[in-house]
């Protein structure tokens, strides 16, 4: 009987049962112990920012960001609708502030044209601040995800948060170790480019502590404020003052030890999820009515977290591939449904949805573990040419 495929697992093929047997010797198992210092400035160091903020996942680190950028009960945030809810919920609901939903571009990345169309013809800047005419509320922040390793269009994203005065946060979580290779941005991590970026260590992403996050600032009092608000916000330690309403949001000794063992492979696990790529677009690419997505690969180094799939031919029934999948124990999954059609935001304002709506209905991701072997790859390939 064949195995089971999964979509994206753990892969622990490094230090991370002696890391984590050295915390437990030790006896840091929790907030304190040295490697939670040590993972940060790893992170820190591999994206080329002097400091990283270790949080406990990366929905608190977009609570951190949004909290860093200011944003203000009744302020308005421009939002991707194609993403994970997790780059909504925090920056917008979590703040009291409402989503402005903004569809894709062919990067399945915030289309910059839908949030320049937005800014320019239902807002208007009244000095430094954007006001949206309709609603009277002020437009504060654009949060842009690199949704699957891709990277969205910093150049005029960027462009567009100085133009409107927009503090830019980036969810990097899917997008650690994607970077410019080229062009003006050359050397920038994904993550390091707005005024405030995170990462995750979910089980899912790229590289994993279990569950965990990371935030990076172009502020050093941002991210030394988000340390502050992330540990209760002690003022004094001893006498346990604290000067405002903090959280616990810490990573453990334990998950930071698994995370020092991930980081050094990060590089290797990218090669393979590259490899399997190619694979996967050599063997399906054009083929049976389907496409494999590209990533943006000029004057950029992607990570290619996840693979998509795109069903071009309307014959095909993307749910009815996916069991079909699921029959021969291999697991995928459509795209997200979009976040502005979820029940927590009816009658939110949406634009520029079209591509958005598209990629919904017709990308199925496929299994891309950084350890799914030549020959478990090959037998997707082989169930999907069947179909
Ligand atoms: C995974 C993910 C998050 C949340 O990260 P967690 O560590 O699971 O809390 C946020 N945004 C996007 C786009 C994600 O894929």
């Amino acid at each position: 009987m064949a195995n089971f495929i999964p979509l994206s697992v753990p892969n622990f093929s490094g230090n991370e049962a002696k890391y984590v047997n050295e915390a437990v010797v030790s006896e840091w198992v929790s907030t304190g112990g040295s490697k939670v210092g040590e993972f940060e400035q790893a992170i820190a160091d591999y994206v080329g920012m002097p400091r990283a903020v270790a949080c406990n996942s990366g929905s608190s680190g977009l609570h951190l960001a949004a909290m860093m950028a200011g944003i203000q009960q009744g302020d308005e945030v421009i939002v991707p609708t194609l993403t994970f809810i997790a780059a909504v919920n925090p920056t917008t609901r979590y703040m009291k502030a409402e989503p402005v939903f903004i569809g894709c571009d062919d990067r399945l990345c915030l289309d910059p044209a839908a949030v320049e169309e937005f800014c320019s013809t239902k807002c208007e800047l009244q000095g430094d601040k954007l006001i949206d005419k309709a609603t009277g509320a002020h437009v504060r922040a654009m949060v842009v995800v690199h949704v699957f390793g891709n990277m969205a269009d910093m150049p005029a994203l960027l462009a567009l948060a100085e133009k409107y005065h927009l503090v830019l946060i980036e969810d990097s979580t899917e997008a650690l170790g994607t970077y410019y290779t080229d062009g003006p941005l050359k050397g920038k991590f994904a993550g390091t480019m707005g005024d405030v970026g995170v990462y995750s260590f979910n089980g899912n992403k790229i590289m994993t502590t279990g569950a965990g996050g990371m935030v990076v600032s172009n502020h050093p009092d941002w991210a030394e404020h988000a340390k502050h608000l992330s540990t209760q916000a002690k003022a004094d330690e001893l006498q346990f003052l604290h000067d405002e309403v903090g959280y616990n949001y810490r990573l453990t000794n334990l998950q930071a030890a698994l995370g020092l063992a991930q980081i050094e492979q990060l590089e290797g696990f990218i090669a393979h999820k590259h490899m399997l790529w190619d694979l996967y677009k050599k063997a399906l690419d054009g083929k049976n009515g389907y496409r494999i997505l590209d990533f943006v690969e000029d004057g950029v180094r992607p990570n290619k977290w996840f693979f998509s799939l795109y069903l071009e031919d309307d014959r095909h029934d993307r749910d009815a591939i996916i069991d079909a999948l699921k029959a021969e124990k291999i697991q995928v999954r459509p795209v997200w449904a979009l976040i502005h059609e979820q029940a927590d935001y009816p009658g939110s304002q949406a634009y520029g949805l079209e591509k958005a709506l598209d990629y919904r209905a017709r990308i199925v991701n496929l299994p891309c573990s950084t350890n799914l072997s030549v020959e478990d790859a090959q037998r997707v390939i082989d169930v999907l040419l069947k179909l």
